[in-house]
């Protein structure tokens, strides 16, 4: 357990997560419903790619040594359909129609385009200038791969580029991370359902829909929604319901040090087992983590509704994504396009727009909110800045930039 007076750093509260969190189970699945998923498994071709000598163009093929003597009028046999076995040359001054995709006939090793000659009476007649060089507009077997070397790594999130791929490779289904199902869980007696009337003293339950919202957009599908009130023995019988029932289980509110805070010391009491409470960050002080009785990941999210959106984007959906197998993605780096100046040292995370200059230098333009609840701040921005501790940083510092 990390805690204490000494409060651990992002990095360190990053690290901590990372090291809790086992490798999300993978399993077979039929490639349309791969999309997205992380690979598992590293693909390898079925055969040479392209399989076989291919015409790349409409037109003749024929012999280019045989055009290298200067013949240029060809006796045209027949046509090769693309899908149709090869074909052969029946002589020297013979030529094949050839269709985009077939295999090259026999006998032949140069695709004469059709806009470089004409036919009449069966004979195809070559332009003058006509280049017959060998393996002119033919793709060479195993020109873009060879059996035996992979085509794509464990860790590859499959695109449509990648899918093309695995289909290629011949395989119907393929091994991916099976993604986790999450519990998102709102605490706090303030909170109200959007739909629902409101009093003066109430405040609408924003949190858990953009905990799912940030889910959804990354192609997760099984989540579920709760509200718990600040009572210590319904908050005891919900969440050991949602300990035992879900894969990761994620909390916004409660965890401060207010009468009502109860999260932490609930979850304590159910069996779970509390990594790190407290972060040197500014939003986001007081998150938490541990794990739960079955080894699960849970996540305590600060219930100030830029806090919860920024430490579910720095810490839980990296780690999730880490879990599945894909290579962490480092943020990206971008230059504030204005100095920045704060009363005190400590790490920040600063709402920002990215743009992109003339010359094409992308720079982070910040969106500094009101506080911690100015969640309407966000709006339209891009993601967030980390600021390592200092109390000034001046225009054109490098800062980190996460997406939301
Ligand atoms: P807490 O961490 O529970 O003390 O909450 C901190 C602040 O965030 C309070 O002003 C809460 O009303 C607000 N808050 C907590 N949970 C939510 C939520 N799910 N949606 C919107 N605001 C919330
Ligand atoms: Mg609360």
């Amino acid at each position: 357990m990390i805690r204490g007076p000494t409060l651990i750093t992002p990095q360190m509260a990053q690290e901590a997560i990372d090291a809790e969190l086992a490798p999300w189970p993978a399993e077979s699945r039929p490639l349309e419903q791969c999309i997205g998923r992380t690979l598992r498994e590293d693909v390898y071709a079925e055969r040479d790619n392209p399989p076989f000598d291919r015409a790349c163009m409409d037109g003749i093929a024929i012999d280019s040594a045989v055009f290298g003597r200067g013949v240029r009028r060809f006796l045209v046999q027949g046509i090769q359909a693309a899908g149709a076995p090869a074909l052969r040359l029946a002589g020297g001054e013979h030529a094949i129609e050839v269709m985009t995709g077939s295999i090259l006939p026999r006998g032949a090793d140069c695709v004469i385009p059709v806009e470089e000659y004409a036919v009449s009476d069966g004979i195809a007649a070559l332009a003058a200038q006509v280049a017959g060089t060998p393996y002119r507009n033919v793709q060479r077997r195993g020109e873009d791969s060879r059996p035996g070397v992979p085509m794509l790594k464990a860790g590859t999130t499959l695109g449509a580029p990648e899918i093309a791929v695995v289909a290629s490779a011949g395989l119907a289904s393929v091994r991916v991370s099976r993604p986790p199902d999450f519990m998102v869980v709102s605490t706090g007696d303030e909170l109200i359902e959007p739909g629902a009337p409101i009093a003066e003293h109430q405040i609408r339950r924003s949190n858990a829909y953009a905990i799912i919202a940030a889910l959804k957009e990354r192609g997760f599908e099984r989540i579920g929604n709760d509200h718990i009130p600040d009572d210590e023995g319904l908050l005891r019988d919900r969440l050991a319901l949602h300990l035992a029932a879900w894969d990761v289980l994620i909390l916004s509110g409660g965890l401060s040090k207010g009468k009502f805070d109860l999260v932490p010391h609930v979850l304590r009491s159910l069996g779970a087992r509390e990594v790190f409470h407290h972060v040197a960050q500014q939003p986001g002080h007081p998150m938490w983590f541990g794990v739960g009785p079955q080894g699960r990941p849970v996540f305590g999210l600060p219930g100030n509704p830029v806090a919860t959106l920024v430490c579910l984007i720095r810490y839980v959906v990296p780690a999730i994504a880490a879990a599945m197998g894909t290579a962490r993605a480092p943020p990206e780096p971008a230059a504030l396009a204005s100095p920045m100046r704060f009363s005190r040292a400590i790490t920040r995370f600063l709402p920002v727009c990215i743009r992109w200059d003339e010359r094409g230098a992308r720079s982070a333009v910040p969106r500094p909110t009101n506080g911690p609840g100015d969640f309407l701040a966000l709006t339209g921005t891009d993601g967030f800045a980390e600021l390592p501790p200092q109390q000034e940083y001046p225009a054109g510092f490098l800062a980190s930039v996460y997406r939301w």
